[in-house]
């Protein structure tokens, strides 16, 4: 049986044809879980913009790549609208990301709406910490939680050369103002180049402990807008462990069920080292993420281009039932791994800037 959402009498543009909307699912109550693992979903990475004023070679190619267009972006109230539902449906930690997501001029507003809603979700934030000194205060006020900021180099060349933009100084008063406004834990997540960036491992995790920042280094992904990844060029888990151990004494925690970084008491404490081991130990199974591109894609799988159009049947006028509907199915659908490494693997068609990261 399906349930067809049409344009409601003065709806914002929306699609032009009905939408089909099936009412059947196998997990109708409780968690989101999806048909083939059964996995309960908690966690809802929200990208509110695809801009991004940085051109992070394993993210975006220095020319840059053709960005939505503005009004097919999510307005705050949508955003707060999608939210307030997958709340409901049990995704209760929310983390804004993006692109960049301080490139939104109302990202404050946008936290303040999403905190007020009736299950007060835990809110975090993932950025580049560019324009965070600016907002660090007043995002905090509004309700965000947490942070983390990306940071491949503390040396101003080699994080230009990432980065394609000499921006450290900005970044490093970001996270001072993180700090002082108590988005804490301070998460840094760092990736780590061949030849650009291999040998900034141990002058990272010293900056990260001397200020008790939680330092979390991410492999590469082929999620790159360029298409420039290669299995045999990145730099593994293995690889930073390797580095570290030759200079720390590196104890294993216990692993969360969730969290995807494994983490590593550096030098018996306190401070800690986590490596997030997408490609060379996957950690799908225990993956419960849903996340919701800026456009209004629900996806289930950073690697599947599978996606639901929640916002276009939102445009169309569809209930808070029918559009609860599109987020089970979303969930009910995903993969069971993202595969890489498979024969026949392919990238996404979107790059992580436009999926959300
Ligand atoms: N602009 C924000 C930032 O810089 O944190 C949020 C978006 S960014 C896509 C989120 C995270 O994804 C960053 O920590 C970045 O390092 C990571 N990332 C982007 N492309 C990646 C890739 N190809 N492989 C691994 N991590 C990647």
């Amino acid at each position: 049986m399906t349930t067809v959402v049409r344009p409601a009498p003065g709806a914002a543009a929306g699609p032009d044809r009905p939408l089909s909307v099936p009412r059947t699912e196998p997990f109708p109550d409780g968690p989101l879980r999806d048909r083939r693992l059964g996995r309960a979903h908690r966690d809802l990475r929200v990208s509110v913009t695809d801009r991004c004023p940085l051109r992070c070679s394993y993210c975006l190619p220095a020319e840059g790549i053709p960005w939505l267009p503005a009004r097919s972006l999510m307005t705050a109230a949508e955003i707060v609208r999608a939210v307030g539902l997958a709340t409901g449906l049990g995704l209760v930690n929310v983390r804004l990301t993006g692109g960049e997501p301080l490139a939104r001029p109302d990202l404050v507003e946008l936290v303040a709406g999403i905190v007020d809603l009736p299950a007060a979700p835990a809110v975090s934030l993932t950025t580049n910490g560019v324009g965070l000194a600016d907002v660090a205060g007043p995002l905090a006020r509004a309700g965000l939680g947490r942070v983390n900021v990306s940071l491949d180099s503390v040396d101003r060349l080699r994080y230009a050369a990432v980065t394609g933009r000499d921006r450290l100084g900005l970044v490093l008063e970001g996270l001072e103002a993180a700090r002082e406004a108590g988005l804490e834990p301070i998460k840094i997540n760092a990736v780590l180049l061949p030849g650009v960036n291999d040998g900034d491992a141990e002058e990272l995790l010293a900056f990260a402990l001397a200020r008790g920042f939680e330092l979390r280094f991410i492999e590469q992904m082929p999620l790159d807008g360029g298409r420039l990844w290669r299995r045999d060029r990145m730099i593994s888990a293995a690889a930073i462990l390797e580095r570290l151990g030759a200079s720390h004494r590196l104890t294993a925690l216990p692993e969360t069920t969730t969290a995807p970084a494994a983490r590593w008491l550096v030098d018996d404490g306190p401070g800690t080292v986590g490596v997030i081991a997408a490609v060379t130990r996957p950690f799908c199974a225990r993956c419960d993420r849903v996340r919701l591109t800026a456009d209004g894609q629900l996806r289930g799988c950073l690697f599947s281009d599978a996606e639901s159009d929640l916002l276009g049947a939102m445009r169309a006028g569809a209930s808070d039932a029918e559009l609860s509907q599109i987020f089970r199915l979303c969930v009910a659908d995903k993969p069971a791994g993202h595969g890489i490494g498979r024969p026949g693997f392919r990238p996404p068609r979107r790059p992580m800037s436009a999926i959300g990261g």
